[in-house]
């Protein structure tokens, strides 16, 4: 039996914001199923999480993050039976349980909800306090719903605080992005993720640089307030309130996903992996004698989801073999600041990254812009500029072990 994250994936919005690239669907398409007192879509989630956590012999979820979507449109009633159902399964609370709300959804019921069901952090989907900006992205909200969310948030102990901002979004200048920061300083986030806007859409170069000079100057903001850039895009304050779910993505540790449109990804030797597991998922983690990942998706298809008897028939497996997932280890590795943990590294592939990647790491030594230590290989902030070439001059290498 083991430890595992979660992640809940709620795909309903009530209307798309134009930058967004995530799965959601318009809500008001599925009332049938969200609105009973309890609804039938929580309690097939519920269902689906006990159903996981028995095929991959997990005994407890130690994080577990309830993302989207829109997470705030679930009824009181449904967010705590569904965080009680998974506080009742196991002996100890997670470590880090968090939901994502869109601020202007929050009321006193959901919060003291979420309170009861074991929620002890809230990352809010702020992007902009800006009006305009909000309406130029199409996004709901405002500014002083925006500012009533988090007073009453604050009105919590003991509850963390993540603020969600975007740099770049439309009509978005230097001052308004400086204002929000300033703005969002004052309730003392714990945590801040400052997204440069990236979306399917293609944008001009310049746009581009755009994006990026808006980006930093929000970070240097950050940064002089004591907010710790740990990840390409989080900041947590003066290093203390990381956030331990998203850290497992970026470590390649294990988590489930559960609900319409979620992935999630376990690490397994090949004898561990479950029967139930589809046949070709099977036959092709056999192939491999080495380290391997299963990756699983959940269909996108919400009435398919919701309806089928065979839960196999909703979760998509996919082995991901030694190779992509060193190469995997190294792009997620990277992202965070302080880079890859070598023991940790050794202990899923068996060897030192040295011996994946030995020229490229020198190649970079040399041209100081990456650090190798005892513990950890890290790339340098000059050198994360470069990250692409980086992981093509590493992809190169490993091409020729395997
Ligand atoms: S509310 Fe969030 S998930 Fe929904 S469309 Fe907007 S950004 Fe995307």
């Amino acid at each position: 039996m083991k430890k595992a994250g979660l992640y809940i994936h709620i795909p309903f919005c009530l209307q798309k914001c134009n930058y967004c690239d995530f799965f959601s669907v318009r809500a008001d398409r599925f009332k049938n199923i969200l609105s009973a007192a309890l609804s039938p879509f929580v309690l097939r989630l519920a269902e689906d999480i006990k159903i996981q956590a028995d095929k991959f012999s997990i005994s407890e979820w130690d994080t577990v993050y309830i993302g989207g979507g829109t997470p705030s449109l679930l009824s009181p009633d449904d967010l705590f039976y569904l965080s009680s159902q998974i506080l009742a399964a196991q002996r100890n609370s997670p470590k880090e349980f968090t939901v994502e709300i869109n601020p202007e959804d929050l009321n006193k019921e959901f919060l003291s909800a979420a309170a009861q069901g074991g929620v002890n952090r809230f990352s809010v989907g702020i992007q902009s306090l800006n009006d305009e900006v909000l309406r130029a992205c199409k996004r709901r909200g405002e500014r002083k719903l925006s500012l009533s969310a988090l007073e009453l948030l604050r009105t919590k102990k003991d509850l963390i605080l993540s603020c969600d901002l975007i740099a770049g979004l439309n009509k978005q200048t230097f001052d308004i992005l400086k204002d929000d920061i300033e703005t969002l300083l004052a309730f003392k986030p714990e945590h801040f993720s400052l997204y440069a806007l990236c979306s399917n859409t293609r944008v001009s170069a310049e746009k581009d640089d755009e994006i990026a000079e808006l980006w930093s100057y929000g970070k240097n903001i950050l940064e002089k307030n004591s907010y710790n850039k740990y990840e390409v895009s989080n900041f947590s304050y003066k290093n203390s309130y990381k956030s331990i779910h998203n850290e497992k993505y970026w470590r390649l540790e294990d988590y489930i996903g559960v609900g319409p449109g979620a992935f999630g990804s376990i690490f397994f030797n090949k004898e561990a992996l479950p029967a139930s597991v589809n046949a070709d998922a099977h036959e092709h983690a056999y192939l491999h004698s080495h380290a391997h990942a299963l990756r699983f998706s959940a269909i996108k298809n919400i009435d398919k989801w919701m309806t089928a008897k065979n839960r196999d028939d909703v979760y998509e497996y996919e082995t991901i073999d030694e190779k992509e997932f060193i190469e995997e280890a190294f792009m997620m590795g990277l992202r965070l600041t302080e880079g890859i943990d070598r023991s940790f590294f050794k202990s899923r592939f068996g060897k030192d990254i040295t011996v994946f990647a030995g020229k490229t790491i020198s190649k970079w030594l040399n041209r100081k812009e990456a650090v190798l230590t005892e513990k950890r290989f890290y790339l340098t902030e000059k050198g994360f500029l470069y990250l692409n070439l980086f992981l093509q001059d590493l992809f190169q290498e490993i091409d020729t072990l395997f």
